[in-house]
């Protein structure tokens, strides 16, 4: 019999690492099969390539060391080429708090397999070396990543004073649709809104047609609306703190306290954002999620590109349907059903006839760490996108407002854009870049009419101050309303 090989071993978590964390920080999402199926393809591709190895080197230590430097390189060159660029590395958000160690141990462990393979040194010392290393690195990791779940969970289990037990309050829809933007930036492409936007205020919503989001990314955005306030500076560009800003944020805190229910949907996210969401997607989204952090994303993608854009529908339309059953499941006060729909955010799915885009674009070696430069195809794709979302929302709103009758404490629906639609671009002085077009932002909200007067100068910084001054009677001062661009003030150009 073979002897045990402990670098066999090691190579084969590497190859899983990815596929297992995201599992374990999205453990209500992901089915254990999915976790399987996809180990056993990493663990076979492991395999493969050994063998391959083979004809090269006779040594099977030596493969498997190196194939733990590659799937060490696989999954973390992009968090570390983002991190090294200033810009915010997407999914291992958990990279971040220990990067100097960890990049230390990698470096160190990719070094010392270079100069093995590289001067074949068949001296069995150096190589029980690299062994025990590779070892100790894999085991280091997962206990960073056991101790930082671990971490997570006791922080949820604080217990909630509840100051409002009796009462009967609305159920509350909040509708976030990721880089929405406003009525006059989309006029300025040649998009005509208004269509959208008076059917809503026919649905007796307020709208706020010159919108501005706080901030021009995701998580800022996200993490500062869910807690009510500006982001300190060490806050801002550093994805782990905006992760734990997002998943212990103080609006559902607040919620809970008075008695609410939270539920979240966020089908097209299954990245680590909001932490345990109710979503439940399927193995290629399981499988396109884990690539997404990898320097191949764009390959991966645009090799399955139909399955890909279809995936991505299906979990908008799955989001749509849950939170059309929620009354139904959850009842019809007390309640908030939070979703964060990735629409008209790419992958642009739609043409311009409503049907799957098959103009799937290669993006793949040019730029794997920023979204290219947008051109103006991409502008009607985003309008494209905008305007079957909108077709959507449209029917969505409808059907909800129909399920409470007469009898029903009416709900208050919100519904944002998190930011314009150039925010990928990071550089405000791109030609086709104005401040507007990287914050203007949909914002509309369907509240009660009492409510309406006072709601009439409502700015989006001030979203659920609002909301609780008039739900819960609280007093929560008014923040003046400016946008926030690398921890200044931006002046939006006029
Ligand atoms: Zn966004």
């Amino acid at each position: 019999m073979k002897k045990f090989n402990i670098n066999f071993i090691c190579s084969c978590s590497w190859a899983c690492l990815v596929p297992c964390y995201l599992f374990m920080t999205n453990d209500s999402a992901f089915a254990f099969k999915h976790l399987f199926v996809l180990c056993c393809i990493f663990i076979l591709l492991n395999y493969t390539f050994a063998l391959c190895l083979r004809w090269f080197e006779k040594n099977a230590d030596r493969h498997y060391l190196m194939l733990s430097t590659v799937w060490i390189i696989f999954w973390f060159s992009l968090p570390c080429a983002r991190y090294i660029n200033n810009c915010i590395p997407i999914l291992l958000s958990w990279f971040e708090k220990y990067k100097w160690g960890l990049l230390l141990l990698f470096s160190l462990f990719f070094l010392l397999t270079c100069i093995l393979l590289l001067k074949k040194i068949q001296d069995k010392t150096i190589n029980s070396i690299l062994r025990f290393f590779n070892m100790t690195v894999v085991i280091v990791y997962v206990l960073i990543a056991i101790a930082l779940i671990r971490t997570d969970r006791s922080n949820n289990e604080t217990i909630i004073e509840i100051k409002n037990q009796k009462n009967c309050l609305p159920n509350i829809y909040h509708i976030l649709l990721d880089e929405y933007t406003n009525e006059n930036t989309l006029k300025k492409i040649e998009y005509d809104n208004s269509n959208f936007l008076k059917t809503l205020e026919k649905f007796g919503f307020l709208v706020f047609r010159s919108s501005c989001s706080n901030y021009f990314n995701t998580e800022n955005s996200v993490a500062s609306m869910l807690n009510m306030r500006y982001l300190m500076d060490n806050e801002e560009m550093c994805t782990h703190t905006l992760n734990v800003l997002i998943k212990k944020n103080k609006v559902f805190k607040i919620f809970l306290e008075y008695n609410y229910a939270v539920k979240v949907y966020a089908h097209s996210l299954p990245e680590d954002l909001y932490g345990n969401t109710t979503i439940n997607p399927t193995l290629w989204s399981f499988i396109f999620t884990c690539f997404s952090g990898t320097p191949i994303k764009h390959q991966i993608e645009n090799l399955f590109f139909k399955r890909f854009l279809e995936c991505h529908i299906s979990n908008i339309e799955m989001t749509l349907n849950t939170l059309i059953k929620a009354k139904d499941a959850c009842g019809s006060t007390n309640n908030i059903f939070y979703a964060h729909i990735l629409s008209p955010h790419a992958p642009r799915c739609w043409d311009s006839t409503g049907n799957l885009e098959n103009d799937f674009t290669f993006k793949g070696f040019l730029n794997p760490i920023f979204a290219l430069h947008f051109t103006e195809k991409d502008l009607h794709q985003y309008t494209n996108q905008v305007k079957e979302i909108s077709k959507r929302i449209s029917t969505f709103i409808q059907t909800i407002l129909s399920q409470y009758n007469e009898n029903d404490l009416k709900p208050i629906i919100i519904l944002h854009g998190d930011h314009g639609f150039m925010n990928t671009c990071i550089d405000l002085d791109h030609p086709l870049v104005d401040a507007d077009s990287v914050f203007g932002n949909l914002f509309a909200i369907y509240i009660p009419q009492e409510w309406q007067e006072d709601a009439k100068d409502l700015q989006f910084i001030n979203l659920y101050r609002f909301i609780f001054n008039h739900l819960f009677r609280t007093n929560y001062p008014y923040l003046e309303q400016r946008q926030m661009y690398k921890g200044q003030p931006y002046v939006l150009a006029q």
